[in-house]
């Protein structure tokens, strides 16, 4: 069959001037950008039908973290579809799943007790939300009063009715919010660029955000609540923001104090992005329940997971039930097959110690390149996870309009002849809410000379659009 796309009809741009936007017979949510046929991926290359080959400065939306073209993980799913490509887990399961699985687990050094592989980050939410609610009904003795689940605003848990309920992505959630669970409710996230008052410390930040968690508690009934979910470096909601030093430590507190779980939600900060496997290895915490995505299988396969603490697993043991959950496609044997391979591959080649030492460099390249730029008022992140946040004021911090569509539009120039880079609009105007950021999160196995190209042309690329925009 010969690839076919619909007709280009002429429509109206986010700006108001007119385009020939594509047409395509994809139910896709925005058609008033261009949309670009990717032929083929290389190395850390996008390689475009037209020719134009583009630097895949993010892995996509932070998923690619070995690049593309994988000889290796190809042959791993290949070997696994000819052996057996479906496993149905009631009766079996596959060597994959059970390695993936084991691998999972050994990884949080005796933290964790079991996990379960799903295929996207919103499926694994979906089943971290409830394993915690089940963990409460199998508790002797059973707590099924806890119903409520408290996360934090500009967040984002996935697209699905029980994630986005539990998210905090206002945009995502507004058309939906009638068929939403009601039982979720929110607190400030940890942002250190916007939620710091004049002259607060760490510590008064620290202690100010905890007590907003207890009050909350305190306000929905400290018997209520099954879990507190946050992600540890929060991704796309709000642009690779990591928590200030002692704040998980201190929400963890007010957790245990009212007897609730922890949920991690580490789709897109875990499986080594921040330079560590796990994020929380950084904060000294480890979560109850633990979501993971994205780099778990690098894109080569839909794959993500839930990894639930020894404790959980203990109690739900020796409950009435296992876990009444369950997919056609979970443990699927090609999503395990990929992810196992990937992971092998990130260990043999030692590539978190370069996501370190490479996010080092990123880091400070970012900084020296940017950082006094007049429309870039943030840069922060961790390991090859970081974000520019873009500001009409620097002095203020003042966003820019929803309507100029800055991040969109950085990242879409990025794909021009002049720059040939992928950038990754997080959430902000992408999704027309206030605050613009872009993210930068390369592949694991960048090298210093592409981290400096990088960096360059992203400078590049912000000058002249801000030059641009100054200029109309
Ligand atoms: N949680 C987080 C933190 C995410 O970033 C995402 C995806 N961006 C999800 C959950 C949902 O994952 P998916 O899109 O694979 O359903």
């Amino acid at each position: 069959m010969v690839l076919r796309q619909l007709a280009p009809v002429p429509q109206a741009s986010r700006n108001g001037n007119t385009r020939p936007a594509k047409e395509s017979a994809v139910l896709q949510r925005d058609l008033s950008y261009d949309f670009a046929l990717l032929a083929r991926g290389e190395g850390n290359y996008l390689v475009l039908e037209d020719g134009r080959k583009i630097f895949d400065g993010s892995g996509g939306a932070a998923v690619g973290c070995l690049g593309w073209g994988n000889q290796r993980v190809a042959e791993a799913v290949m070997k696994q579809v000819l052996a057996i490509p479906y496993c149905a887990t009631v009766f079996y399961t596959t060597g994959v799943q059970e390695e993936l699985c084991c691998y999972l687990v050994e990884s949080t050094k005796g933290h964790m007790g079991r996990a379960y592989i799903v295929n996207s980050g919103s499926e694994a939410m979906e089943a971290a939300v409830k394993l915690a609610r089940q963990y409460f009904l199998e508790l002797t003795p059973s707590q099924p009063q806890r119903t409520r689940f408290i996360s934090r605003r500009q967040s984002y848990h996935g697209i699905t009715l029980g994630a986005l309920a539990v998210g905090g992505h206002d945009y995502r959630r507004a058309k939906f919010e009638p068929l939403l669970m009601k039982n979720a409710t929110r607190v400030s996230p940890c942002n250190a660029y916007r939620g710091k008052n004049p002259g607060e410390t760490d510590e008064d930040y620290v202690a100010r955000l905890a007590k907003e968690l207890d009050d909350e508690f305190q306000t929905v009934g400290p018997d209520t609540v099954c879990a507190f979910i946050a992600e540890p470096v929060v991704g796309a909601a709000l642009g690779c923001m990591p928590a200030v030093p002692g704040y998980f430590k201190a929400v963890a507190e007010v957790c245990r104090k009212y007897g609730a779980l922890l949920i991690f939600d580490e789709v897109m900060c875990g499986m080594g992005r921040t330079g560590t496997l796990h994020a929380w290895e950084q904060e000294g915490v480890a979560p109850d329940i633990q979501t993971i995505g994205k780099a778990l299988g690098g894109g080569y396969q839909p794959v993500a997971g839930v990894l639930a603490s020894k404790h959980v697993m203990d109690v739900l043991q020796k409950g009435s039930s296992v876990f009444v959950h369950g997919h056609t496609y979970q443990g699927h044997p090609a999503g395990c097959a990929a992810a196992l391979e990937v992971q092998r591959i990130i260990l043999e080649e030692n590539l978190l110690a370069n996501v370190r030492a490479m996010g080092a460099l990123l880091s400070r390249r970012l900084k020296e390149r940017l950082a006094s730029h007049p429309n870039v008022g943030n840069i922060r992140g961790r390991g090859l996870f970081w974000a520019l946040e873009f500001v009409a004021n620097k002095a203020t911090a003042e966003p820019f309009p929803v309507e100029d569509h800055v991040a969109m539009e950085i990242c879409e120039k990025g794909l021009s002849k002049e720059y040939l880079v992928n950038v990754y609009p997080g959430s902000g105007s992408a999704d027309g809410i206030r605050g613009d950021h872009i993210i930068i999160s390369p592949a694991f196995n960048i090298r210093s000379d592409e981290v400096e190209w990088l960096v360059e042309t992203i400078g590049r690329l912000v000058d002249d659009y801000f030059a641009e925009k100054r200029r109309q």
